[in-house]
């Protein structure tokens, strides 16, 4: 660090909720400094990131779906875990830069979460990507944790808490008492398997093919888990949108109701239901008794559709509640390690001990 000063080079340590759909980035003291999709955009068949490295987060996104022949954009992770090593490098090196402006910068140390129940080959696919992206040390930490911690819950003491993280690619459902996690489980169906839903939905009852990022905006505008009144959905419950009539080939408008979205969602949200109560009953019957006075918390951006969480409630009959911004709830959670890092650094996970 002194050298550092010295020769006014900066080093700022990040904390960073690497998720599929989402990336951020916090500062310590500051919070939640970077919050973009986690894709990158290269140059056709090969590896090189478009804008000279920096066709990342949201620039890339934007180019999702109308790109020219000679773009691809790809999310180099899928399920959780890193799906492409080297989209996961530019990726962190993207932000990690951003970070550090244009000022000359040496290595940071990096708090990263990794999801619970991942293999060694996987965890360390998420290190090595890190700390290629310019990273000093690297420390793992368990996303169940970072997300009990961001939630404000107890973690650390005896008593249980569960915390339910739909995100984009998967769905994790964890309990953790003293600091650990006892329980967890997790399934690839979340986010993108609703929107997927809805592109297949549209697919078979109206032969017409959506986008990805239009089937996200019929969810997020007019999708719900339980019935929700027309009026007190934008537009009475209707939306139009455009996509490609499959047998003509040509461009056509749909008017989709919420109701269908509803029947669209269905499965993928049954499914997530049906993991949180399959996960309840393996608990045992000392922390079961936790749960049932102070039930679980839901977090990640999953949870933001509507009727989501009174349905978990109702299938479960536990109290359910939503964390605050649930979509920075890991970040934040990252963020409180960053924060104490010299206390915690001994129980995260760096390369040269557990990997
Ligand atoms: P990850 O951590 O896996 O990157 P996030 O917690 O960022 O995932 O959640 C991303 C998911 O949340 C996406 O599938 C997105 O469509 C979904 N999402 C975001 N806002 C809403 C909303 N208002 N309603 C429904 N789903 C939403
Ligand atoms: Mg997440």
């Amino acid at each position: 660090m002194v050298m550092s000063k010295l020769f006014g080079i900066v080093s700022t340590d990040m904390g960073i909720d690497l998720g599929t759909s989402n990336t951020r980035v916090c500062l310590r003291g500051r919070g939640v400094v970077i919050h973009e999709p986690s894709v990158v955009a290269v140059k056709r068949g090969t590896t090189e990131v478009l804008l000279g490295g920096n066709a990342v987060g949201r620039t890339a996104k934007e180019m999702l779906g109308r790109t020219p022949l000679s773009i691809d954009v790809v999310q180099p992770l899928k399920g959780g875990v890193v799906a492409d090593f080297d989209m996961t490098e530019a990726l962190l090196s993207y932000f990690i830069r951003r970070v550090h402006n244009r000022k000359r910068w040496f290595g940071p140390r990096v708090v990263i979460n990794v999801p619970s129940g991942i293999t060694a080959v996987e965890k360390r696919a998420v290190f090595n990507a890190t700390e290629r992206a310019g990273a000093r040390k690297v420390y793992l930490v368990e996303e169940p944790r970072a997300a009990g911690l961001g939630a404000g819950l107890p973690i650390h003491t005896a008593q249980a808490s569960m915390v339910v993280d739909i995100g984009g690619g998967t769905t994790d459902v964890a309990v953790l008492s003293l600091g650990d996690v006892v329980l967890s489980a997790s399934i690839r169906v979340a986010g993108d398997a609703m929107n997927e839903a809805i592109v297949q939905y549209l697919r078979r009852n109206y032969n017409v093919l959506i986008g990805a990022n239009t089937a996200e905006e019929i969810k997020v505008r007019i999708g719900s888990a339980l019935f929700i009144p027309d009026d007190e959905l934008e537009g009475g419950g209707v939306l139009e949108v455009k996509g490609r009539d499959l047998l003509a080939g040509v461009p056509r408008a749909v008017a989709v109701t919420a109701g269908e979205v509803r029947e669209a969602l269905q499965d993928p949200v049954d499914r997530i239901v049906e993991l949180v109560r399959e996960t309840l009953e393996q608990i045992g019957p000392e922390l079961s008794g936790d749960l049932l006075e102070r039930g679980m918390t839901l977090c990640g951006g999953g949870v933001l559709l509507r009727g989501f969480a009174d349905l978990i409630e109702e299938e479960t009959g536990l109290p359910v509640r939503v964390a605050d911004d649930p979509l920075g709830t890991v970040a934040r959670g990252t963020g409180i390690f960053l924060d104490h890092l010299d206390e915690f650094a001994a129980i995260l996970e760096c390369a040269e001990d557990e990997l």
